[in-house]
């Protein structure tokens, strides 16, 4: 029922809408609004707060059923299913009451900001630094390709408040940082993706931040940002599984009506089979979703299966995408079939939220026992 809701709206919308909105800079925010509306963007949060009270499995779902409408949403990956997600578990009474309602029910929006020019993928050597002033923090650095900046009220700001003495590594923490504040300043990073949401370089220049914000326990945010950050592999595989979906669907109707040496181009299985192997792929990354939801939900480790759903999602849908369009012939890159525009959004699940490298290197060192390589 989930499902046919999510898609019944969605596919209001459809990737007309999702397309025009890329091209000419807008947002998808009716579309955003009427999910939120709907329930939809916080059913995985508690019912006092105005969420639905249902896991991270139904916010997959809202996920994947969007973008297989062909409107993939960029942000569900970081406003209810990182930061929503770790004010829920780590907020105080005043945090989540003041800020889960309206993520919740769409009206407001947070960007999340880990990735930094030097440290990338080692979160270990971030170097925003927040130091205690008084009742307030002074926040100072830089983060990159911040996602959705523009539309987002607060960003939650991952800093280095101390040092672990036994490691050497940075003791981290949690921020929410309103996006108006002085002392914040975001540049537009130019990309080539169609989408609609923007990406943003965020410069901290002695920003002051009450000690209100401070999410969590001081020093333990990377700890704690695994709690959010496993949500967001499973939205980016949601992501990747609905996009697989839009473009086979588009392939296999394609297929069975174009008609160029007197019969189906579906006939041949020069064309079906690789479709074929698609599906079978896309199916697999689908059900390894299911598999890493219900274990974030179940609260068993999820860590291993959701880095897997989000490798073999990402991998479905470049494969799943690469050949609808080759089934279409040159119309494969035409604008009006809707297919080509969403390479870059079905590219970037490759790289982010974490990369296929960054995958492999787990999947090697922890499910396999081989020694850590870096
Ligand atoms: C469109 C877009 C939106 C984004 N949105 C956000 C956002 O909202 N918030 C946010 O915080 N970040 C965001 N990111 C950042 C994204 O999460 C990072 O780009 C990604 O995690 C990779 O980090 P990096 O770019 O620093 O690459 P690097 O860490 O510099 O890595 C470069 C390459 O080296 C490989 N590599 C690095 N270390 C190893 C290793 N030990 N072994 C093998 N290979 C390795 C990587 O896999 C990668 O291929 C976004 C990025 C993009 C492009």
């Amino acid at each position: 029922m989930l499902r046919q809701a999510v898609r019944k709206i969605a596919g209001s919308f459809g990737h007309a809408y999702f397309q025009e909105r890329a091209r000419q800079g807008g947002k998808q925010t009716e579309l955003w609004h009427a999910l939120g509306e709907a329930g939809f963007l916080g059913v995985h949060l508690p019912e006092a707060y105005g969420g639905g009270g249902m896991g991270i499995s139904e916010l997959t779902i809202v996920c994947e059923e969007v973008a297989a409408a062909g409107c993939p949403l960029l942000l569900i990956l970081v406003s209810p299913a990182i930061c929503a997600t770790l004010i829920a578990k780590f907020g105080t009474e005043e945090q989540k009451g003041r800020f889960l309602p309206p993520l919740a029910d769409g009206s407001g929006k947070m960007a999340f900001a880990i990735t930094e020019p030097d440290a990338g993928s080692n979160s270990h050597q971030l170097s925003t630094r927040a130091e205690r002033d008084g009742e307030e923090w002074r926040l100072e650095g830089t983060k990159y390709y911040i996602s959705g900046v523009d539309e987002a009220e607060q960003v939650l700001v991952v800093a280095r408040t101390g040092r672990d003495e036994a490691t050497g590594r940075g003791r981290l923490s949690l921020f929410i940082v309103d996006t108006d504040a002085a002392g914040l300043e975001a540049t537009h990073i130019p990309v080539e993706i169609a989408a609609p949401e923007k990406q943003f370089t965020l410069h901290f220049d002695g920003l002051r931040v009450p000690a209100d914000r401070l999410l969590g326990t001081e020093g333990e945010g990377l700890r704690q940002v695994f709690a959010g950050l496993n949500p967001e592999r499973l939205m980016g595989a949601a992501i990747g599984c609905g996009i697989g979906r839009y473009a086979l669907d588009k392939a296999a109707s394609y297929a069975r009506e174009r008609s160029v040496w007197g019969r189906p181009i579906g006939t041949h299985q020069g064309l079906s089979h690789p479709l074929a192997a698609a599906k079978v792929n896309l199916e697999m990354a689908r059900l390894m979703l299911e598999k890493a939801a219900w274990c974030y939900d179940n609260d068993e480790d999820a860590a291993e299966a959701a880095n897997m759903a989000k490798y073999a999602a990402a991998e479905a849908a470049l494969e799943a995408l690469d050949q609808a369009m080759q089934t279409h012939g040159g119309n494969g890159l035409a604008s009006e079939y809707g297919l080509a525009d969403l390479w870059g959004t079905a590219r970037l699940l490759r790289t982010a939220p974490v990369s296929r490298e960054m995958i492999l290197n787990f999947v090697a060192q922890h499910s396999l026992g081989l020694p850590k390589s870096y």
